[in-house]
């Protein structure tokens, strides 16, 4: 049992940018021609899982004329119960011992999900079962998926759910129908942002700072991004005038999560791209040269940095960014 599955209060939840996702996947249903395994890419790094209850609810509801599940059926009855028999979220467990999130999905979770997709389900209803974050899964956790994809059992939907589905190993993706979501159009994102209470301004501000996704926006809003920017403003200056060093400012932004902390940097590098594109300097060649090199370095730290927890490997490519950063904006003066 996961957190999510304990939790007596699910609440499910639908974006409106979503809605017509789902509305494919419920008219694949009623033509029964859903797709044994879907991989679905989710952008950003939000939680989805509210989401993902969500999906399968309306893929399981009963009153397929509705466009959100009924919340009055059966299916959907047990489903907010949490007591529906044919759906399993496969997620990260709470480790008893370390009392902590594990990293991994575990080799067992998956034998025990294989096991329950064909021995003991029933026949009639539909079964879904969804793996999120499906990237999460070990190397021998996926592997052990792989007959199950390969022999799918009647009636069962597989949904691998993933922010990061470059990182699913390609025999797993290669048997999967692959479904992206998408973040809004802007205007649609203002719009659903003002709706959720915030002011024209502040929507637009934080929907910049999170590169167009709606939730992370939200959620930079809550955390107080502004001041940690102001911050991380403040630090990179000392930085840049040796008044403090790489190590120390590594310290500094390490306190910060670690997706902060990428968006922090990828913030800063971006911004010297802007400000080397828009300059008039008498070297216009330079310039250009300088603004190439941090939109590289932007590409590159963004690899570099995608490691998940604050440990030295992170603080080693941490330095190894700011470094090159410093050492472009210093070739420019
Ligand atoms: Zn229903």
């Amino acid at each position: 049992m996961n957190e999510k599955q304990e939790s007596s209060t699910i609440k499910p939840a639908c974006l409106p940018w979503y809605k017509p996702f789902l509305a494919q996947l419920r008219g694949l249903k009623q033509q029964q021609r859903l797709p044994h395994a879907i991989l679905l890419s989710i952008p950003g790094e939000q939680s989805h899982t509210d989401f993902l209850w969500y999906l399968s609810m309306v893929l399981l509801c009963e009153n397929s004329q509705h466009e959100a599940p009924c919340g009055e059926c059966s299916s959907c009855q047990l489903m907010v119960a949490n007591t529906y028999p044919d759906f399993k979220l496969v997620s990260l467990e709470h480790d008893d011992k370390t009392k902590k999130i594990n990293k991994n999905i575990k080799i067992e979770q998956v034998r025990n999900l294989i096991h329950e997709v064909y021995l003991t389900r029933s026949y009639d209803n539909l079964k879904i079962v969804v793996i999120y974050p499906a990237d999460k899964m070990s190397i021998a956790g996926a592997n052990s998926l792989l007959k199950t994809l390969e022999e799918p059992a009647a009636q069962v939907v597989i949904i691998l759910a993933t922010h990061h589905s470059g990182k699913i190993p390609v025999t797993i993706r290669s048997r999967c129908q692959q479904w992206n979501l998408d973040n809004p159009e802007r205007t649609e994102a203002l719009a659903w942002l003002q709706q959720q209470g915030m002011n024209d301004d502040a929507a637009i501000q934080y929907l910049e700072f999170a590169d167009g996704d709606p939730l992370a926006a939200i959620n930079l809003k809550e955390i107080g991004f502004i001041d940690m920017l102001g911050e991380f403003k403040q630090h990179f200056t000392q930085y840049l005038k040796k008044q403090i060093d790489v190590t120390k400012l590594c310290q500094l932004l390490t306190t910060n999560d670690v997706s902060l902390t990428r968006r922090l940097i990828s913030m800063v590098i971006k911004a010297y791209c802007f400000q080397f594109c828009g300059l008039q300097g008498q070297q216009p060649m330079l310039r250009k040269k300088s603004a190439q090199a941090m939109m590289d370095l932007l590409k590159r730290s963004e690899q570099q940095l995608m490691i998940e927890d604050n440990n030295l490997d992170l603080q080693l490519q941490l330095e190894d960014v700011l470094i090159s950063v410093k050492q472009i904006i210093t070739s420019n003066h």
